[in-house]
């Protein structure tokens, strides 16, 4: 018997979910559901950075799984020739601090994650005074997630076009449903925990961070400077002021961006929720219930996660076809 999934969400957290579905289970028939797609979706404007920010109160070893399977699987990528079409890259950054840093519990995790010297932080402006020198990946979702969606669909997966307005709409026609529906999950769970973060991308290439003020992140064509973080705020033009802040905040650490050219501005909404969603649950529908997993609500962090967050989607498919003997 052929399992029917369907997958809600075309951002990179549904689409991740839907590729490691349709690629590790036989027998499943995965539709993804979406209002938009790549090019149109949050990841697009990312800058695709590895490395969680903006998390909540996610436990430490159920971040360092998402964390881990992800890194494993962009590092995997990395490694073969195809990884310039999948628009995964090294990056090494700076990542500069005011105040002293605490070293995250998955520090290890990075290819480096080291104090920076004297030597290299008098390269940066003297209130700079501490930081870490990370290698990690970039990865750029306008490049990645047609890869995937064509590999879902060279799995005989479905994608198709549409506003879901219930997950009720499913009931009776899909044997479960993966929520991906990242800021949409506000209304559609409905679930008013999750909150947008604005964050804006004036765009120009050495990673530097400073703070969770100002990020200049290279990808493969080109430089991402940021950035905002600004809650409940759902503003999606440009705001001259903060592309100002920005402009300046970045030339003032590193004065050579201001040869650059300015190629565009873009604003996009992190769905924020105090503890990213990935979690099972049972909804009594008028055909019966209906089995849905939820994984939505990742923030800062959605591309970093994406491969943690979809095996683990995984693995509660699993159990649920087993409760439902489907395995
Ligand atoms: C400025 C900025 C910089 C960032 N930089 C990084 C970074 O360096 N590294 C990192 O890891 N993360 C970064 N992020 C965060 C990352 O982009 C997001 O966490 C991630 O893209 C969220 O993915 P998602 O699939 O959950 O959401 P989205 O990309 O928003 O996708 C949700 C999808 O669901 C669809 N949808 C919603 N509701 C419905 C509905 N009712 N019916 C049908 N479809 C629906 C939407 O159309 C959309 O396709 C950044 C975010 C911003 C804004």
């Amino acid at each position: 018997m052929v399992l029917k999934v369907a997958v809600i969400g075309g951002g990179v957290i549904g689409i991740t979910s839907a590729y490691v579905i349709a690629e590790n289970l036989e027998d499943v028939q995965v539709t993804v559901f979406s209002e938009s797609w790549s090019p149109d979706t949050t990841g697009d404007g990312s800058a695709g950075y590895w490395c969680p920010y903006l998390l909540g109160d996610v436990p430490e070893e159920v971040l360092r799984f998402w964390c881990q399977k992800s890194f494993e699987v962009f590092q995997a990528i990395c490694k073969t020739k195809e990884a310039v079409e999948w628009g995964v890259g090294l990056l090494s950054v700076f990542s500069l601090a005011t105040e002293p840093l605490e070293t995250p519990a998955y520090h290890d995790l990075f290819l480096e994650h080291r104090p920076l010297c004297a030597k290299e932080l008098s390269m940066f402006p003297s209130r700079c005074r501490y930081g870490a020198f990370i290698t990690t990946f970039f990865v750029e979702c306008t490049k990645f997630l047609p890869v995937l969606m064509k590999r879902i669909q060279s799995k005989g997966g479905k994608l198709i076009e549409k506003k879901i307005e219930s997950l009720h709409e499913f009931s009776g026609e899909y044997d479960v449903v993966i929520n991906c529906s990242g800021l949409g999950a506000r209304t559609l769970v409905p679930d008013p925990e999750v909150i947008p973060v604005r964050g804006s991308c004036p765009w120009l290439k050495h990673g530097v961070m400073l703070d969770n003020d100002f990020y200049i992140l290279p990808n493969s064509e080109e430089t991402i400077l940021g950035g905002t973080h600004q809650e409940d705020d759902w503003r999606l033009e440009p705001d001259p002021e903060d592309s100002k802040n920005i402009w300046e905040g970045c030339t003032e650490i590193m004065p050579c961006l201001k040869e650059a050219k300015i190629l565009r501005h873009w604003v996009g909404l992190r769905p924020y929720r105090p503890t990213p969603r990935v979690e099972r649950e049972t909804l009594k529908t008028e055909k019966g219930n209906l089995e849905v997993i939820h994984n939505y609500g990742h923030g800062g962090s959605g591309v970093t996660l994406s491969f943690g967050c979809a095996y683990h989607v995984l693995r509660l498919l699993q159990e649920t076809m087993k409760i439902s003997s489907h395995l």
